[in-house]
C-alpha cells in the first residue's frame, strides 16, 4: 500500500476512553486523529461515578482537580418504604484517605462534564476532536490500516499505523473485525433520564420501591448541575414515555407522589442491561478499548471507569511501539486488560442481582485500587517476593521528602509519561545508567530522596537494596534485589527503554 501515512493512529469514538487514549497520545506527542460520528459532545449523565482508582489515573492525566470542581461526592440515600417511613444511610463505606490510597471517596460527575474536562485538557495539548465524522469502513495490512470516513463535505480514505476503535457497545470496528461479544442480556431493560423536578431535595439520592422490579425508582441529584439522573427498571418490551410529562406520570405511579413534576428533560433513555466481553481486544493493527470491548450493567459504576482504564493501559504501549518497542509488548493490552473486565461483568452482575433483591452496597470491591495484573509479562520479580507489594500491583503513593527538605508524594514523581525506578537505601552510583524515559530516585546515603516516615518502605515492602520499577500508568513492572539489577535490562529493552549503541539510550 503506497498511499502516505497521516497520522499514527486513528482514534474511532470520542467518549471517556477514546478522549483517555487521545490525551495519553498527545502527552507523547504522537500523531494521531480522534474522530466521532456524532456533530455535538454526548450530553447524558450516565457513567456518573468516578472510582478512586480513576482519580489517580486523572491526578496523572492533570485533571482531577478540575474532575472534583465540576461534580461533587454522592449524597446520603433515603429510602421510602410502603409504610410512609423513610430511612436515610450512605451508600457507601467511605474509609479515610491515606497515605497510600488518597483517592477513597467515589465521585459524582455526571458523564458529559468528565467528557468535557478531558476534551478541555486534550485542547491544552494542541488537539482536537473531529465531530461529525464516521468510520464506514477499514481494512488492514502489515504496515498500517486503510479507514474510509464519512465527513460533513464528503468521504476520506486516509491511512494510519494504528487504529483503536473506542467507539461503544454497538462499535463498528468489534462487528467489522468480527469479533465474537459473547455474555448475556441480563432481562432487565431500564430507563434513564436527565431531568429538572422542582421542589425536591437535592441533599439525598431519593429512592423508591426498593427491591420491587416493578415499582422500583431513583432520583439522585447531578452534582455541578441543577439537574436529576431518574433511573428505574422497565417493562421488557413497549414503548416507554420520556418525555417531562411521561416521566412525571412514572413518578407518580411509583412514589405516590403528585407533587414530583419533571418540568424539563435534557436527555433520556431506555436500554437493556448486557453483560457481554469480546473474544478478543487486538487483531493486528486494530484494538477495541471501553464499551467496544466489555458491556457491563451500569450498577456499580464501572464501565466508565474500566474504559478509561482500558485507554490509559494502551496509550504509552501504542507510544512505546511506535518509537521502537518490540510490537509484542502490545499483547499485554489484552492480557492485561481482558481478565479485568472479565471480574468487572461478574462484579456488576452480581450487584445487579442484590439491586433486585432491594439490597444497594458499594464497598471497596467498586473502587478498583485493588485490580491488579499479576501474571502479566510486565510482572517481574527478581527473586520471586511472597509478601510485600508484588509486581503487577497498583503502586502505592507515600508521602517522603525530598533531599532539599520538601515533601514529596511518590505520586508526584510518577506523574507524567515516563517510567520510575527507585532504589531503597541504596548508595550514590548504584543503578541502571540513566536513559530517556526513566527517572531514577535513591534513598539511602546521597540518595535524592529521604524515606522520613518509612512509607516506601513499608507500603511496598522493600528490603536494603531493592529496587521497585513504576510504569507510567502506575502499576509496579518490577522488583529486583541489587544483585539480580541487571536481569532489569532486558525488561527494560521490552518496554523501549534500552541503551542506545552511544550508550546513551534512543
Ligand atoms: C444508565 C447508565 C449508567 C451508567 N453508570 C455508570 C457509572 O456510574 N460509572 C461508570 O463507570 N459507568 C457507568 N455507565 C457506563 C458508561 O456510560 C460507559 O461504560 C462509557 O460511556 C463507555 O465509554 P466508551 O468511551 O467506551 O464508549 P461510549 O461512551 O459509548 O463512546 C463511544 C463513542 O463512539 C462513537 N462512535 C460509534 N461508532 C462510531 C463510528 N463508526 N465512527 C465515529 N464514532 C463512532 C459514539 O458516537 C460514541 O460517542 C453507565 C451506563 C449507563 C447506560
Amino acid at each position: 500500500m503506497s498511499q502516505k501515512i497521516s497520522a499514527d493512529v486513528l482514534i474511532c469514538g470520542a467518549g471517556a476512553a477514546g478522549l483517555t487514549l487521545a490525551i495519553e497520545l498527545a502527552r507523547r506527542a504522537i500523531p494521531f486523529r480522534i474522530i466521532e460520528q456524532m456533530q455535538d459532545p454526548f450530553c447524558g449523565s450516565r457513567g456518573k461515578g468516578i472510582q478512586p482508582r480513576t482519580q489517580e489515573v486523572f491526578e496523572d492525566l492533570g485533571v482531577i482537580d478540575r474532575i472534583v470542581a465540576a461534580g461533587g461526592t454522592y449524597p446520603p440515600q433515603c429510602e421510602y418504604r410502603e409504610d410512609g417511613s423513610e430511612d436515610v444511610s450512605d451508600v457507601m463505606t467511605l474509609p479515610a484517605p491515606t497515605d497510600a490510597e488518597p483517592y477513597q471517596i467515589p465521585l459524582l460527575v455526571p458523564q458529559f462534564l468528565t467528557e468535557r474536562v478531558l476534551r478541555e485538557r486534550l485542547q491544552e495539548l494542541g488537539h482536537q476532536v473531529d465531530y461529525g465524522v464516521k468510520l464506514v469502513a477499514f481494512e488492514q495490512d502489515e504496515d498500517g490500516v486503510t479507514a474510509r470516513m464519512a465527513g460533513p463535505a464528503q468521504e476520506v480514505v486516509e491511512r494510519f499505523r494504528y487504529l483503536v476503535g473506542a467507539d461503544g457497545g454497538r462499535s463498528f470496528v468489534r462487528h467489522t473485525l468480527a469479533i465474537d461479544f459473547p455474555g448475556k442480556t441480563l432481562g432487565v431493560r431500564a430507563l434513564v433520564a436527565d431531568v429538572e423536578i422542582e421542589g425536591l431535595s437535592r441533599d439525598f439520592w431519593h429512592r423508591f420501591g426498593e427491591g420491587d422490579m416493578a415499582r422500583q425508582i431513583s432520583i439522585c441529584p447531578l452534582a455541578g448541575t441543577g439537574m436529576f439522573q431518574v433511573q428505574g427498571p422497565i417493562a421488557l418490551d413497549g414503548d416507554v414515555d420520556l418525555s417531562a410529562a411521561g416521566l412525571s406520570a412514572i413518578l407518580a405511579d411509583r412514589s405516590g407522589r403528585s407533587d414530583l413534576v419533571v418540568t424539563a428533560v435534557s436527555w433520556a433513555s431506555a436500554f437493556h442491561m448486557n453483560a457481554r466481553l469480546a473474544d478478543r481486544y487486538r487483531v493486528g493493527r486494530v484494538f477495541l478499548a471501553g464499551d467496544a470491548a466489555h458491556t457491563h450493567p451500569p450498577t456499580g459504576g464501572q464501565g466508565l471507569n474500566t474504559s478509561v482504564q482500558d485507554a490509559y493501559n494502551l496509550g504509552w504501549k501504542l507510544a512505546a511501539v511506535l518509537a521502537g518497542a518490540p510490537n509484542d509488548l502490545l499483547d499485554t493490552y489484552e492480557a492485561e486488560r481482558r481478565p479485568i473486565a472479565a471480574q468487572m461483568l461478574g462484579l456488576a452482575t452480581s450487584l445487579l442481582e442484590a439491586a433486585k433483591a432491594g439490597l444497594i452496597r458499594r464497598g471497596r470491591e467498586v473502587h478498583q485500587l485493588d485490580l491488579c495484573y499479576p501474571g502479566s509479562r510486565l510482572a517481574m520479580e527478581n527473586p520471586a517476593r511472597d509478601n510485600g507489594a508484588l509486581a503487577g500491583d497498583r503502586a502505592p503513593d507515600a508521602i517522603m521528602q525530598g533531599a532539599a527538605g520538601q515533601q514529596i508524594r511518590l505520586f508526584n514523581l510518577f506523574c507524567g509519561t515516563h517510567w520510575t525506578l527507585i532504589g531503597h537505601e541504596v548508595e550514590a552510583g548504584d543503578g541502571p545508567r540513566p536513559r530517556p524515559g526513566l527517572h531514577i530516585h535513591r534513598t539511602g546515603p546521597r540518595g535524592d530522596l529521604i524515606d522520613t516516615g518509612a512509607e516506601l518502605k513499608t507500603h511496598y515492602g522493600l528490603s536494603s537494596g531493592e529496587w521497585v520499577l513504576v510504569r507510567p500508568d502506575g502499576y509496579i513492572g518490577a522488583i529486583v534485589t541489587a544483585d539480580e539489577l541487571p536481569s532489569l535490562e532486558p525488561y527494560l529493552a521490552f518496554v523501549g527503554l534500552e541503551i542506545g549503541s552511544d550508550g546513551n539510550g534512543r
